[in-house]
């Protein structure tokens, strides 16, 4: 990775998704921790309380708070804007919408692992 003792957040609503990608990224050496969480709203909580996260690995489709909103809530606030986002969806329709709010990169489910690799060092460039 381009960056050493990386911080992830992922933001899922399937608890299969989170442990598959938890467990992936930490065999990376570069990864310090990965951090889950279920929802959006989740996500800005646990972003708010610390300033440590390198990159943001989101759902689009969660209840109580989804991909798209939290995207649009982050980049409203001066203190979380600069987060890189990665979208992860099954929905390829979602894509121009997921960059017209701000996300810096999309990616199709299921997760190709090199290609999410590529994607986390591109944002973090
Ligand atoms: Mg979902």
């Amino acid at each position: 990775m381009l960056k050493k003792d990386l911080i992830i957040l992922t933001v899922d609503d399937d608890r299969i998704n989170l442990k598959l990608l938890k467990s992936f990224l930490m065999r990376n050496s570069d990864v310090k921790e990965v951090i889950e969480a279920k929802n959006g709203l989740d996500a800005i909580d646990i972003l708010k309380s610390r300033d440590d996260i390198h990159v943001v690995l989101l759902d689009m489709i969660m209840p109580i708070m989804g991909g798209l909103e939290m995207i649009q809530k982050v980049r409203a606030n001066t203190n979380l804007r600069q987060i890189p986002i990665i979208v992860l969806t099954t929905d390829e329709t979602k894509k121009k919408e997921a960059f017209s709010y701000g996300a810096n990169e999309f990616l199709m489910k299921p997760i190709r692992n090199d290609d999410l690799i590529k994607k986390i060092n591109l944002v973090l460039i």
